[in-house]
């Protein structure tokens, strides 16, 4: 049956790729941009992650259009790199607010309609260095791990209403992020994954279809790396 998924950061990359898998699937799908337009065939929304009243007007809008999100894929997200001697307050707190306090926000909207219809779907985009570190990302890695006690509290607190929540961990992903790295930190990273290669977008997505599918009716609260073995063992 076709459900109404919300993608945030779904007009390029990761989100991008996860939206049309979704749509492929036969479900009617939403995602959030900011600057650029919305890529074709997809109802995009306005949203800037960092503003409660964006998030707000954002799935208001959605569900106008394709009725209350049952899916939501919460995967917007950015960098600010730098060593932590260097790496100012506004820097940490910029990174913490789109990515873990943004999580946030989308997942507290998200919950209105999902309590009501007692049922629904939460997935959070997080990452490797949330489990391993990453020197230069400290911001961006404690961003990140949060999103794993958000979504198990979400999974403990709404488990009871047939509401999952669920994070994806990928590992090094060939997309816009990924493609400032240098050559040599490329050369590096690759020595380290066991796959000897960087993942794709599209294999994000198949984790996250396989997350809100009927096969993962019973999965909550996990850590689901995709990564190419990177983090295993951890
Ligand atoms: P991209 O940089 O290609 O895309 C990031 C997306 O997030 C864009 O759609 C961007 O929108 C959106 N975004 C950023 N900030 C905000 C904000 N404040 N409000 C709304 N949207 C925002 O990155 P990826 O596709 O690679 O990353 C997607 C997710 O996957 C991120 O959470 C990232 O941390 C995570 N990830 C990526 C990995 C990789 O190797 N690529 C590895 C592990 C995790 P806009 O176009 O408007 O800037």
């Amino acid at each position: 049956m076709a459900r109404t998924v919300l993608v945030t950061g779904g007009n390029r990359g990761i989100g991008l790729a996860v939206a049309q898998a979704f749509a492929a699937n036969g479900d009617r799908v939403a995602i959030t941009h900011r600057g650029s337009e919305p890529p074709g065939g997809l109802f995009g929304v306005r949203c800037d992650v960092t503003s409660v009243d964006e998030v707000d007007a954002a799935f208001t809008a959605v569900e106008a259009e394709l009725g209350p999100v049952e899916v939501l894929v919460s995967n917007a997200g950015m960098t600010d790199d730098t060593l932590l001697l260097r790496m100012s307050e506004e820097s940490f707190q910029r990174v913490v607010d789109t990515n873990l306090t943004g999580a946030y926000r989308v997942a507290k909207r998200a919950a209105q309609g999902m309590l009501k219809a007692r049922r629904g779907r939460m997935i959070f985009v997080s990452s490797v260095v949330a489990l391993v570190g990453s020197p230069g990302q400290a911001n961006y890695a404690a961003s990140k791990a949060g999103l794993i006690g958000l979504a198990r509290s979400i999974a403990r607190e709404l488990g009871s209403r047939s509401i999952t929540a669920n994070v994806i961990a990928p590992g090094f992903i060939d997309t816009d992020m990924t493609a400032e790295l240098g050559e040599a930190r490329k050369a590096e990273i690759l020595g380290t994954v066991p796959l000897k290669r960087y993942g794709t977008a599209e294999e994000i997505a198949g984790a996250a279809l396989y997350l809100a599918s009927d096969a993962a009716a019973y999965v909550s609260g996990v850590v689901l790396p995709v990564d190419g073995g990177l983090g295993m063992g951890i």
